[in-house]
């Protein structure tokens, strides 16, 4: 009888008595060991002790506003744009005064520009009558305002809210497949991958380093593997070197 009671017990739910557990996706694999992910990540944060994004922004608002803007953009091209936008129209409430001519005449060199600059307005609208005029901590609020999605939502969560979450943009979907580190098929899978993979230490920082990476060391076309300072730990087909670069501190440099 006690014997009967442990089964069903170990079983679950059967009885009726255990809830259910939601099952966690099977994701592909990474090609290191834990011990590896953190030697990975511990060289990035000796290279990037304060990894910083390169948009642009004075406050929260402008900080959604200029990640709104760089969805098929580059960050220098919208920073050139945001500079005199922010300078008129740092809160919501300026930028509606600004009005949607205004704020398109801003934006008009960065692409969909007619597009981006109706949801400048829409949002900060919606802003102001939902939420005081503030930034919502909160993903599954911002991801209802317009013009914002998921990846948009993680980096103002990250930036302006300290939370560690990670939005893959190109360069880090295409790190975390070319070197195996969290492969996945689409977005979402990669950034659960690499949740699941990235030491808790490492993720407030994570996305910037991987971000950064990306931009500058292990780009598109070709990764500069002389340059990296993972080039004897990464296992990416697409490695030419297996000798890692100095750890050494690199600077920052604002980009214009
Ligand atoms: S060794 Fe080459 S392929 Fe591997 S992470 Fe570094 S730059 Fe990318």
């Amino acid at each position: 009888m006690e014997k009967a009671k442990m089964k069903s017990a170990r079983a679950g739910t059967k009885t009726g008595t255990a809830a259910p557990r939601k099952r966690r996706k099977r994701l592909p694999k990474g090609a290191y060991s834990q011990d590896e992910v953190t030697e990975i990540f511990h060289r990035f944060s000796v290279q990037r002790p304060e990894p910083k994004g390169e948009l642009e922004h004075v406050n929260a608002y402008t900080l959604l506003v200029a990640v709104v803007l760089s969805a098929q953009a580059t960050d220098a091209g919208v920073n050139k744009a945001t500079r005199a936008l922010f300078a008129a129209a740092d809160t919501p409430q300026k930028m509606l005064g600004l009005g949607e001519d205004k704020v398109r005449e801003h934006i008009r060199t960065i692409g969909l520009y007619r597009n981006k600059a109706k949801n400048v307005i829409a949002l900060s609208k919606a802003l102001i009558e939902d939420h005081g005029g503030e930034v919502p901590p909160d993903r599954d609020a911002l991801v209802e305002l317009p013009g914002v999605g998921r990846k948009t939502a993680n980096v103002v969560l990250n930036m302006a809210f300290g939370q560690p979450t990670m939005a893959v943009d190109t360069h880090i979907f295409r790190i975390a497949n070319r070197v195996r580190l969290a492969p996945g098929k689409t977005v979402d899978d990669v950034e659960e991958n690499l949740l699941r993979t990235i030491p808790d230490q490492f993720l407030q920082h994570g996305h910037h380093w991987l971000i950064l990476h990306g931009r500058y060391v292990c780009k598109a076309r070709k990764p500069d593997c002389a340059a990296c300072v993972i080039a004897d730990i990464c296992k990416s087909k697409e490695k030419t070197c297996d000798i890692p670069a100095a750890l050494v501190p690199v600077e920052q440099k604002a980009i214009s």
